[in-house]
């Protein structure tokens, strides 16, 4: 029998799980290594944090489907893989092997760049730490949110959603992003938004070092803060580093079209925590992690089989969908820039539509 071992819970596997009957090949063996019994849907992190969603609205049992699917599910991380011997070894100690080994373990959101903040920031990834850190930033009096990307602005506007509706008016959050937000047409949508909120931004300055009370900046801005979050960007995960895999310059494990490793025809990798060495500058988002499953599914398969892999190809354009608080959003989308309700209730049905695909 050969064996297959799911390391992650992450969007790309929850596609390959949604993919495998039932009744599958019973000369295979699958195994979801999970460090979570749950798969947390990203896309809808910004409503959960604004309130708008309970914690059953966004996240899968991974525990659930896999016993629907008589697959094997192991609650744990990986701590490390040996693509010499083919086995990874499981945070409680146990060694399992594999024949074919395929990593949708995420990223991470700690980077060590920035002096001092690891030990003290709020940290949002690996995605199951997501609902739990949540609480504190809703209820921090100054929230300091370095990055200026997508997920940092939608969870600006979230937390100034709550605060409005829970009585803490006078509550202050402060984004700072090193450059633009998204870029210049988007800027100017959300800067205005901002602006009007009241939500405070600092562009093109860059925190360098985050000391008990003050977030640091390099034109020597001191910031207060309650609560810092970092998203800024992923992170890779250590473990990618030290399997002696080629990894790119972040740390991401390189995969060909195929997302097969380089150098390593066992081991497949998607998601954040692959580095697609065709496209080297791909956004590390939940939406390219969706699309990859597909592939994933048919690779896994075809290479146990010893038939050719498909390729995958990233869509050119990306809708996306920015919630900006109280049931309202920005669509970007091209050349394209809309704002309104009907923009969030077109996301709601969506990140709903998405969900009951699992539930
Ligand atoms: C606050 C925030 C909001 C975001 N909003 C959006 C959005 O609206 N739309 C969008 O497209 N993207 C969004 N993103 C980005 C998105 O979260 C990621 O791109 C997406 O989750 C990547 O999916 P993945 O499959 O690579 O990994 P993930 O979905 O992160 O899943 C990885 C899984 O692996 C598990 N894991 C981690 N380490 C181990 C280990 N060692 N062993 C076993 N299991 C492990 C984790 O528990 C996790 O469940 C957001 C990110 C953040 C931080």
């Amino acid at each position: 029998m050969k064996t297959v071992i799911l390391a992650g819970g992450g969007h790309t596997h929850l596609e390959v799980l949604k993919r495998l009957s039932s009744h599958h090949d019973s000369s295979v063996k699958w195994i979801l290594v999970s460090a979570s019994r749950y798969h947390y849907y990203s896309g809808m992190f910004s409503g959960f944090a604004e309130g708008l969603y309970g914690i059953e609205d966004i996240r899968i049992d991974l525990k659930q489907l896999c016993e629907n699917k008589h697959i094997h599910f192991i609650e744990a991380s990986v701590e490390s893989f040996d693509p010499e011997h083919k086995t990874v070894t499981l945070s409680d100690g146990e060694r399992l092997t594999y024949d074919r080994l395929s990593l949708d373990i995420g990223s991470h959101t700690a980077p060590d760049q920035i002096e001092g903040l690891s030990e003290r920031q709020t940290q949002m990834k690996p995605a199951h730490l997501f609902p739990d850190r949540i609480e504190a930033c809703r209820k921090a009096k100054e929230l300091v949110i370095i990055g200026g990307g997508a997920a940092a602005c939608e969870m600006a506007f979230s937390f100034h959603q709550w605060k409005q509706q829970h009585g803490r008016k006078y509550d202050r959050i402060t984004v700072i992003a090193s450059n633009e937000f998204i870029d210049q047409r988007s800027d100017q949508v959300i800067e205005a938004m901002f602006e009007e909120k009241g939500i405070h931004f600092i562009k093109n300055d860059y925190a360098v070092k985050v000391t008990d009370r003050h977030v640091i900046t390099k034109n020597d801005k001191n910031i207060l803060y309650k609560e810092v979050i970092f998203l800024g960007g992923a992170q890779a995960p250590d473990l990618l580093k030290t399997s002696g895999l080629p990894v790119d310059q972040k740390g991401f494990i390189k995969v060909n079209a195929g997302l097969q490793t380089i150098d390593n025809s066992s081991v497949f990798s998607a998601g954040d925590c692959a580095a697609l060495v065709t496209h080297p500058d791909l956004p590390k988002s939940g939406v390219y992690a969706v699309r990859q499953g597909e592939v994933l599914y048919h690779n896994l398969l075809a290479s146990l089989n010893r038939e050719p892999l498909a390729d995958y190809t990233p869509q050119q354009r990306a809708l996306i969908l920015l919630s900006t608080g109280g049931m309202e959003a920005l669509m970007l989308y091209g050349k394209w820039r809309k704002a309104g309700r009907w923009a969030w209730l077109w996301k709601d049905y969506i990140d709903r539509g998405y969900m009951r695909k699992y539930q």
